[in-house]
């Protein structure tokens, strides 16, 4: 009941997004096509991509083969196999990401979703899991922000979604500002495997989906959980990771 409402209101917002004339994602000027960035913003998205580590996407200066890893992946490996972004973090595709989530623009996750397509080609077969949102959020915001941009890969590529197969039963304050240790402490035990996909887990390739990655500790802990349900395999696909520092 509660994801057919969250549908209908998105679909509803939806058909307003479209209605308005096509603006730019970044900025709101008027563009050409719906969705589409500005020449302006364009120029100001840092895309991610090769030279990478293999794990975690850091970028690197060099190009040292495609299965070299960092430092920190190579001191402390991630719980996930892989970890793929459109772009690096930084005020546009912030802004961005606020526009999803509080913005009330539902369609920038095509946007988003858009650019994070080319890189479903590192990961095998994987059946798309939306990070979940607590369901306190959903319900003031509407739409979890994560499921609109898996839902619309998985539209694109025509893969499977588990659109509910994670959910989050501990309501976690915002991590800005947080140490890793903390944000650690505060994810754990924040996130269930519903019963009834228990079983369509086991095996299978997950792919994790995401707006923002900052220190990981957030899909780290989806991905363990994952894991110990079974999973073969799972990586992180997010819109913007960020590179340097905190947010
Ligand atoms: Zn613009
Ligand atoms: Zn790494």
């Amino acid at each position: 009941m509660q994801a057919a409402a969250q549908i209908a209101r998105s679909a509803l917002r939806h058909a307003v997004d479209f209605a308005l004339p096509p603006r730019c994602a970044g900025c709101g000027c008027i563009t050409e096509r719906q969705g589409a960035f500005c020449p302006d913003c364009w120029g100001k998205l840092d895309l991610l991509g090769p030279p990478c580590c293999a794990r975690c996407a850091l970028p690197f200066d060099h190009d040292e083969g495609a299965e070299l890893t960092c430092a920190g992946c190579l001191a402390e490996p991630p719980p996930f196999a892989r970890l793929r972004a459109a772009v690096a973090y930084g005020e546009l595709a912030r802004n961005v990401a606020l526009k999803l989530k509080y913005g009330r623009r539902p369609g920038v996750a095509e946007t988003m979703a858009g650019l994070m397509e080319r890189h479903l080609a590192a990961f095998d077969a994987p059946l798309l899991v939306p990070v979940p949102l607590h369901r306190w959020r959903i319900w003031r915001r509407g739409y979890n922000q994560s499921a609109l941009i898996a839902a619309s890969l998985a539209r694109r590529r025509e893969l499977e979604l588990g659109r509910d197969l994670l959910q989050r039963i501990k309501a976690t304050p915002p991590l800005m500002h947080m140490s890793p240790a903390e944000r650690r402490r505060v994810v754990r035990g924040a996130f269930h495997v519903h019963p009834s996909h228990r079983d369509s887990i086991k095996g299978r390739n997950i792919l994790l989906v995401d707006d923002v990655y900052t220190s990981g500790a957030t899909v780290s802990a989806c991905a363990r959980l994952l894991r110990r349900a079974g999973a073969a395999e799972v990586g992180v696909l997010c819109w913007a990771r960020v590179i340097r520092g905190e947010d």
